[in-house]
């Protein structure tokens, strides 16, 4: 009787070792996946083409900013891509962003909603947004990184792409802090780079040559390599990196 007894306490027992494990099991995957939703991808990137529709931008000598933006983007998206970024743009042609957003507000403010919208739905580890510079004084040139006023990572972001820029420049300039809605509502660090001036007759030069523009797009992936590996969210030891370094 005794044996019967202790072998079906055994039984019961197995039983629920066997539940518990399983119960675990599940938590774990259930926390896995809502964690996995709560935190950045940490290689996914929105480059956010400034304008694009009947919003053309800035414009000089017959260039809209609009279109330089566009160009730009499509080559910064290829060479993160080549260096296992996973890219998304909140436009891939001439195209505004309003269509994300009910009508009721102005077509301007709904492409801007359109564009925050995007980039919360998708929780990318940086946002870059593209766009020209002008000014009445055409002697001003060069590439200058924004970033959202009293933002530390995107302050962060944008003076490691400065950084880059100035490299590659021959004004040196310095990151500046300012106020723009698609920065402001954005969670991820984001960063606005006016690639030079279109009043300046040596920056519409280099905006319209695709070989600089692939070195600014390159000078932009290298800041912010460098951001995400001294951000505080540090990638993983254990994982091999994807690139050689010689490569590049
Ligand atoms: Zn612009």
């Amino acid at each position: 009787m005794g044996g019967r007894l202790i072998s079906l306490y055994v039984l019961v027992i197995r039983r629920r070792v066997l539940a518990t494990i399983v119960l675990f099991l599940a938590w774990i995957t259930v926390f896995g996946i809502v964690l996995a939703n709560l935190l950045p991808e940490r290689r996914l990137v929105v480059i956010d083409p400034g304008h694009g529709g009947i919003d053309g931008g800035t414009s000089g000598a017959g260039l809209l900013e609009k279109d330089i933006n566009l160009k730009m983007s499509h080559i910064l998206r290829q060479v993160l891509e080549k260096h296992q970024y996973q890219v998304i743009m909140t436009r891939t042609d001439d195209s505004d962003v309003s269509h994300f957003v009910p009508e009721g507000a102005s077509r301007y403010r709904r492409d801007l909603r359109g564009r925050v919208k995007l980039i919360e739905r998708v929780r990318p580890c940086g946002l870059i947004s593209i766009h020209v510079n002008w000014h009445q004084d055409t002697w001003r040139r060069g590439a200058i990184v924004y970033y959202q006023r009293n933002e530390v990572s995107g302050r962060l972001l944008a003076e490691a792409i400065q950084k880059e820029l100035n490299r590659i420049q021959q004004v040196q300039r310095q990151v500046r802090a300012a106020d723009f809605y698609v920065l402001r509502n954005t969670r991820a660090p984001a960063v606005l780079v006016e690639m030079g001036f279109v009043s300046n007759p040596d920056d519409r030069v280099l905006l319209q040559d695709e070989v600089y523009l692939t070195r600014q797009a390159d000078a932009i992936r290298l800041g912010l390599e460098a951001f995400l590996q001294h951000s505080a969210h540090p990638p993983q030891r254990s994982e091999p990196s994807l690139e050689n370094p010689l490569s590049s």
